[in-house]
């Protein structure tokens, strides 16, 4: 069987067989249902045009106004860039620069890297450096949030409703489009199809022997039997994209405790601060995050106000807790329903992101709202905390290993592969 027919569950660590897949087809895996491979026709021209017009949008989106207040005659516009400098002067440094991260590195550095891979590849010529570049695109991909930073907008337009006239700008309809044509992009690429492009070196390119060990690669789904990981030096590489490879992420269920632990500290002075001060013609007010909520239920806006409840308060603390469940059930080796305890990781994972829209919405508001004692906006420590709390969740999410789960059910059972 060759190397690259055989797909290690990145989930629960099962080694099965790679169906062929008709265009367009999937497949998932057989004990976890995680997805696995998706064929994804045409895959390099769709994702190049995309991605052209993704960085023609990009440039448009960070050089033009945003959006504009107006207020009593007066008027002030923002740029994405000019919100962001506006926080780090208000000495809210850090979230200024994940916020700068999230909505404008990440998301450009994708595109410039999917246009630096898919080109050459198009023409049938593999850039240098391919598989670390292209690793690089992977590992970015959690971090652009420009999804979540188009809600923080729809947020912060109904915020400022009563206050003032907003002015959406040339910038605003290229970010909209922008949010569309990455996700065509993201969705059009076939990673195997770049992948398969790199070549694998000979000694790992054998099937495993009976009862060894095999090694799957995070980034690239490679398939390795251990020897030939390990064969270049001490530490097991992988030898197609050059990835460190672990049996089980180190020291997993340290790091996501210490994690869980600090973001729930966190979690309460996020809560108990203010994260803005909005002044507005002489009158100041605090907002906490739950003050926020109120405000859009008494405005009528209930079902914005059951999206920021969601995002900001619920779901933060429905991923502690399943994080902690998850942790516990491994310490407790439970054998409980592994398949579900799987499926609850995955979900931790993929709404973790959607709790930054508060803190976008405070950068948006701060950028807006200046205009000294007739309307300004300041952010407070509250936005702080509640920044470090997503983030932390995140990489608590990050470090924890779903084959833990799958360990205990595991035990004593013979290395096969499953069809
Ligand atoms: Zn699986
Ligand atoms: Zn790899």
């Amino acid at each position: 069987m060759a190397h690259d027919n055989l797909t290690l569950c990145h989930e629960c660590d099962l080694l099965q067989c790679n169906p062929p897949l008709p265009p367009g087809g999937e497949s998932r895996c057989v004990r976890c249902g995680c997805a696995l491979h998706k064929h994804r026709p045409n895959s390099l021209d769709r994702t190049l045009a995309l991605t052209l017009a993704g960085l023609v949008l990009f440039i448009v989106a960070n050089s033009f106004p945003f959006l504009s207040f107006q207020m009593q005659g007066l008027e002030t516009q923002t740029t994405l860039l000019s919100g962001i400098k506006d926080l780090a002067l208000q000495g809210k440094g850090e979230v200024a620069a994940v916020v700068l991260f999230t909505s404008i590195l990440a998301p450009g550095l994708q595109l410039l890297l999917l246009l630096i891979v898919v080109l050459p590849l198009r023409f049938g010529r593999p850039p240098p450096g391919l598989p670390r570049l292209f690793r690089w695109f992977q590992q970015l991909l959690p971090w652009g949030m420009m999804d979540v930073f188009m809600l923080g907008i729809l947020v912060s337009v109904v915020k400022l409703m009563d206050m003032a006239t907003i002015v959406p700008g040339t910038a605003l309809f290229a970010f909209v489009v922008l949010i569309f044509v990455l996700a065509g992009a993201q969705a059009a690429l076939d990673p195997d199809q770049v992948w398969e492009r790199v070549p694998v070196p000979p000694r790992a390119r054998r099937s495993p022997r009976t009862g060894e060990q095999v090694l799957g690669c995070g980034v690239c789904e490679l398939v390795v039997p251990e020897q030939a990981a390990t064969e270049r030096g001490d530490a097991p590489h992988c030898p197609r994209c050059g990835h460190r490879l672990h049996r089980r992420k180190p020291m997993s269920l340290q790091r996501t405790w210490a994690l869980v632990i600090a973001a729930l500290v966190f979690y309460v002075p996020a809560n108990l601060f203010p994260i803005m001060t909005v002044t507005s013609l002489g009158k100041t007010q605090s907002d906490t995050i739950l003050s926020g909520v109120v405000f859009l239920l008494h405005h009528g806006m209930w079902p914005l106000a059951a999206v920021v409840f969601v995002a900001s308060i619920f779901v933060p603390l429905l991923k502690l807790l399943i994080l902690t469940l998850l942790l516990l059930s491994v310490q407790l080796k439970s054998r409980w329903r592994p398949r579900e305890r799987t499926r609850l990781y995955r979900i931790t994972e993929a709404i973790g992101r959607w709790s930054m829209v508060d803190v976008y919405v405070v950068t948006i508001l701060v950028a807006l709202v200046h205009l000294g004692n007739l309307a300004s906006i300041q952010a407070e420590a509250g936005a702080v905390f509640f920044c470090a709390v997503v983030i932390i969740t995140m990489f608590a999410a990050n470090a924890f290993d779903p084959r833990l789960i799958w360990d205990e059910i595991d035990r004593g059972r013979p290395l096969r592969v499953t069809s």
